[in-house]
């Protein structure tokens, strides 16, 4: 069976090395999407082999990112540096096959190597001094080094994949040298000990061991793959399907990083963006369905495939991002928002109750909002004093409009309690005061609201309690 027709498995391989950002969640969504598409496994493993960078706080905003996303593993999180033992033994392995080999190279030695290549004008290469061959004697081993172990690459002809994204990749064996696939044993182990186990190594027999069947992972990988494929066909495996995506540019159109200002990904949960609408805008971030800009979880596990896959570096956009928010907040369910709305007010101190009508507020407010934190901006005024800036009253609560405010309080007081009467209402004082609906909603929504504009100010005022909105017309005049 090759890997295009085995059961789909893919993975998410991110080394907890920097606060995961959008840009490197795009590498969880899309193995995630196309498992879930093709009915396959997902697999979470976390690359945490550099130990001096890879922290747990890391790890931390990796699992809390996915599990906000909704991005679940099947299997894992599988952490590498547990499974250390392992990848010495296939190196073990390896060596008894005489697929790899241990080479007593000194830094020094490697350094002067390294020297005359360069003023050769070659390529700087392993020269293959330790590696075995049939007929070859090899140099006697030196005392006391503790040497490293290196992958027989093949020599001469070339290795090539069909890359989903980039189509057919070549590279020539000429380029690539005998990897080093563990670096020397630590001062408490015996010389000749297998040491720490490199980086492409642990890559290849996790995915191998993993079962993984479709690679998908960023374009700087792309260097590695060659090396993968063939330390892979040493071990009896045939390569998997291999998709390298484009990078993320920011907005200055440089790769997204930490440095270059990325915020983590749970920063748009704290921002209060909805995951489906994160989920939206990555998906789209190098990934096309014909025109579809806005669609749901469902729609993507439906639609997503690895043969419209975007081959350009796709550039993150605050703004568009902030439009695909918009429109999910639309869509979102009213009690849903509420319960978020709810939490993103307590958070400022604001006490309010998780009942019907705060599902109702968010239902008059929500398409106005990309977040729910801006929602919960709106919906403070309904359980907080607002205030208005000195500036704005002076302007619109007028000597000239307060008989009309005083005039519209009264009839309030009086009228149903709903959007219908407040019309009435209105309708009333205008017609009486001889005003026209602006002049009059203006300093009803700055009193009431803190600001000058609101959604149809009878629905809102609707929503308030009626001795709120009295005591507000009152309190200024
Ligand atoms: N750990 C690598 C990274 O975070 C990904 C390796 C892979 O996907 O093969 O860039």
């Amino acid at each position: 069976m090759t890997a295009a027709s085995a059961p789909v498995r893919t993975r998410f391989a991110p080394s907890p090395t920097g606060f995961i950002h959008l840009g490197n969640i795009r590498s969880a969504l899309y193995p995630w999407a196309f498992a879930r598409a093709k009915g396959g496994v997902f697999v979470l493993r976390i690359e945490d082999t550099d130990t001096e960078r890879s922290s747990q706080e890391a790890v931390d905003v990796i699992l809390e990112g996915m599990r906000w996303l909704g991005l679940d593993p099947d299997e894992g999180p599988f952490f590498q540096m547990q499974r250390m033992d392992r990848y010495r033994e296939v190196v073990a392995q390896m060596l008894y096959q005489g697929l790899a080999y241990r080479c007593y190279m000194s830094q020094a030695e490697l350094d002067a190597l390294r020297e005359r290549q360069m003023a050769a004008k070659q390529k700087p290469r392993y020269d293959g001094t330790w590696r075995p061959e049939p007929g070859k004697t090899l140099p006697p081993i030196p005392e006391g080094v503790r040497p490293v172990i290196r992958f027989k690459s093949p020599i001469g002809g070339s290795v090539s994949w069909d890359d989903k994204v980039k189509g057919r990749v070549e590279f020539s064996n000429e380029e690539l040298d005998d990897l080093v696939i563990a670096r020397p044993a630590g001062e408490d182990q015996p010389l000749n000990a297998i040491g720490t186990p490199t980086y492409n190594f642990c890559v290849v027999v996790d995915d191998i061991e993993m079962r993984i069947t479709h690679v998908i992972r960023g374009d700087d990988h792309v260097n590695n793959t060659p090396r993968q494929i063939h330390i892979l066909r040493a071990l009896g495996h045939e390569p998997p399907v291999y998709a390298h995506l484009p990078t993320v540019l920011n907005e200055h159109g440089e790769k997204m990083s930490k440095r270059h200002g990325a915020k983590p990904v749970t920063a748009y949960r704290d921002e209060g963006f909805l995951p489906e609408a994160v989920v939206n805008y990555l998906a789209r971030l190098g990934w096309s369905h014909g025109d579809d800009e806005i669609f749901t979880r469902e729609q993507l596990i439906a639609w997503f495939d690895l043969d419209h896959l975007g081959k350009s570096a796709a550039q993150y956009d605050e703004a568009k991002l902030r439009w695909v928010a918009s429109q999910h907040m639309k869509q979102a369910d009213d009690a849903r928002l509420a319960a978020l709305v709810h939490v993103a007010l307590q958070a400022r101190g604001i006490a309010a109750p998780a009942d019907e009508r705060l599902a109702t507020m968010c239902a008059l407010f929500k398409d106005r909002c990309a977040t729910t934190v801006e929602l919960a901006d709106w919906l403070a005024m309904f359980f907080v004093e607002p205030q208005p800036g000195e500036a704005e009253l002076r302007q619109h609560v007028t000597d000239a409009i307060r008989s009309a405010l005083h005039a519209l309080a009264d009839r309030l007081a009086q009228a149903t309690w709903d959007a219908g009467s407040i019309q009435q209402a209105f309708k009333a004082t205008l017609a009486e005061q001889g005003l026209k609906m602006p002049a009059l909603a203006l300093p009803v929504r700055l009193l009431v609201c803190g600001r000058a504009q609101t959604p149809s100010i009878d629905a809102v005022l609707a929503l308030f309690p009626r001795e709120t909105v009295l005591s507000r017309l009152r309190e200024r005049r």
